[in-house]
């Protein structure tokens, strides 16, 4: 069993963000949490989407072969499972719990495509930006299997899934230099509470996908399918998060680029002419070469 953290003082919620019903890929049907308009507040992330449906309808035609370039996408299979191949011979099949971290760096061009053809799919994609001087690193792409997440588990019962960063002693899948992503899968039984420090510089929100949970020292209620902003007040060491029922929660933060953002759909860069460069490549080939 860990020992728990705790903190001092707890970040209060800033806004909460209802997320907007829309459809990507071939037409699968998601929520985008974390939309355009919210990338400069949120820095380093650019997108959340989530998606949650037992309608093959709604998910069935998948995302074939598309490009991106400048950033890097955090998949989280909840349930479900969806066959991925990229341009770098990366090929892996993402099942209930998996991660895929993919780097798109200077270029990829990949699918994701559903392989089941009835009952739930459900999972989110994160959008984490890189910093300008790593955009035209070479690409690159991980599995990590759901039995390969480090997980922290409490006395309160609590369960903590460490995607990324750390959390309650416990090192994550993976470490990203710059920008530190904190990716946490928060699992926290009816009436418990989980402390979690944030550096107070990060940007950081919360998202509910199960139950409802209370946030902060003034303990504002989060619903279900609800983003969270956190305050970045300086004199708060973290936050603190209180379950109404047995909740499940995704608590996501990271150090602020700072940098310009120029975004053309799947690509990411800092000025509109590397766009133009990047929609260049793509055409002529050269962009995943
Ligand atoms: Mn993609």
């Amino acid at each position: 069993m860990t020992t728990p953290d705790t903190i001092a003082r707890s970040r209060r919620i800033e806004r909460l963000v209802a997320g907007m019903a829309t459809s990507d890929g071939a037409g699968v049907r998601l929520t985008r949490v974390l939309t355009q308009p919210l990338q400069r507040r949120l820095d380093p992330f650019l997108m959340l989407d989530a998606f949650r449906s037992d309608d093959p309808d709604d998910y069935i035609a998948g995302f074939p072969a598309h490009p991106h370039r400048g950033f890097e996408t955090i998949t989280y299979m909840i349930a479900g499972r969806m066959r991925h191949r990229d341009s770098t011979g990366g090929e892996g099949l993402l099942n209930n719990g998996d991660v895929q971290w993919m780097t798109a760096a200077r270029g990829i061009i990949h699918s994701e495509m559903p392989e089941q053809e009835d009952g739930l799919m459900e999972g989110f994609q994160l959008w984490l930006n890189l910093p300008a001087r790593d955009k035209m690193q070479a690409a690159a792409y991980r599995d990590i299997p759901s039995a390969s997440i480090p997980e922290a588990r409490l006395a309160s019962g609590a369960r903590v899934r460490v995607i990324a960063g750390r959390s309650q002693g416990v090192d994550g899948a993976m470490q990203r230099p710059v920008t530190e992503p904190l990716v946490l899968d928060i699992h926290l039984p009816a009436g418990q509470t989980l402390a979690q420090p944030l550096p107070a510089g990060h940007n950081a929100f919360l998202y509910v996908y199960r139950g409802e949970v209370k946030a902060g020292p003034d303990a504002q209620p989060v619903t279900t399918t609800r983003m969270a902003i956190l305050d970045n007040y300086a004199d708060a060491d973290g936050v603190s998060i209180q379950a109404d029922t047995d909740a499940r929660i995704l608590l996501v933060a990271g150090r602020p680029l700072g940098e310009p953002i120029a975004q053309y759909g799947p690509f990411v860069m800092n000025t509109q002419a590397e766009l133009e460069q990047a929609l260049a490549d793509y055409r002529d080939g050269s962009l995943a070469a």
